[in-house]
């Protein structure tokens, strides 16, 4: 397959109106022509304004999350129809974060892919393991697990909207980022796991990495054969090592 890096920012619970103003005001100053995939997933709320100006750099919207139902009485929670409206063309699925604050299960997150794919939302699948799991040598056993039962049922024809992201929980948020080579082990295991064990065609799936990945350290870990991308937290914050993740691919 001919890789097009995927480089995709989760912005979280941060920004304010005027900090998103600004974001593209100084990336419009350091845009060059970027090769890769560029996405963002703001706030929900913020999607329409991200997309006003995210739609002349060919910059795709997303969401963070969605809801597992279709509609009606989920006080606070968003559909996938609802986020098709305004445009958005993916949403994450078990981010680390939604699974060990939100408590969503195996389960939940399986029918959140399929709602999210009944919209023609393309999904970022996120899976990885704890440091306790991988220091007990289960990173393997977590992996295939998160992928069994998350994608359960996927439908082959909809695989071009299937993106997984590998993203060790140890290495989210702390500064502390795989070595390529740990990452790489991984996304090969996730790689034939889905080709052997799910019967999917692999190679045709984008694995981004996430995990600290910064400006300094995106060339090592996408010179692996496995790694398509990354999903990229802090560092898509400031609109500078955004663009110089984009520019890295
Ligand atoms: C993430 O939230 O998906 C992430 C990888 O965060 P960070 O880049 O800050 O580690």
């Amino acid at each position: 397959m001919t890789r097009k890096i995927h480089i995709v920012g989760n912005w979280k619970m941060n920004k304010k109106m005027d900090d998103i103003k600004t974001f593209f005001e100084e990336f419009s100053k350091l845009k060059d022509d970027f090769n890769c995939n560029s996405w963002i997933a703001p706030q929900h709320i913020h999607i329409p304004i991200v997309r006003e100006f995210a739609d002349s750099f060919g910059i795709a919207v997303g969401a963070q999350n969605c809801s597992h139902k279709t509609s009606g009485a989920f006080t606070g929670d968003i559909s996938a129809e609802s986020l098709k409206d305004l445009g958005t063309q993916f949403t994450l699925v078990g981010h680390s974060e939604r699974r060990a604050f939100f408590g969503e299960t195996h389960a939940i997150l399986n029918e959140k892919t399929h709602k999210a794919l009944e919209y023609d939302l393309s999904v970022i699948f996120c899976i990885g393991e704890t440091l306790e799991q991988r220091e007990a040598s289960k990173t393997e056993d977590v992996v295939k697990e998160q992928l069994k039962e998350g994608l359960k049922n996927f439908p082959n024809e909809k695989l071009s909207k299937l993106i997984v992201a590998y993203e060790p929980v140890w290495a989210i948020g702390t500064g502390k980022t795989a070595t390529p080579e740990q990452a790489e082990d991984v996304h090969k295991v996730i790689r034939d796991y889905l080709t052997d064990e799910l019967k999917m065609k692999g190679d045709e799936i984008v694995l981004l990495y996430g995990g600290s990945v910064k400006p300094g350290n995106i060339k090592e870990l996408l010179s692996m054969p496995n790694i398509d991308g990354a999903l990229v937290g802090g560092a898509s914050l400031q609109a500078s090592d955004f663009a110089a993740l984009c520019k890295a691919s």
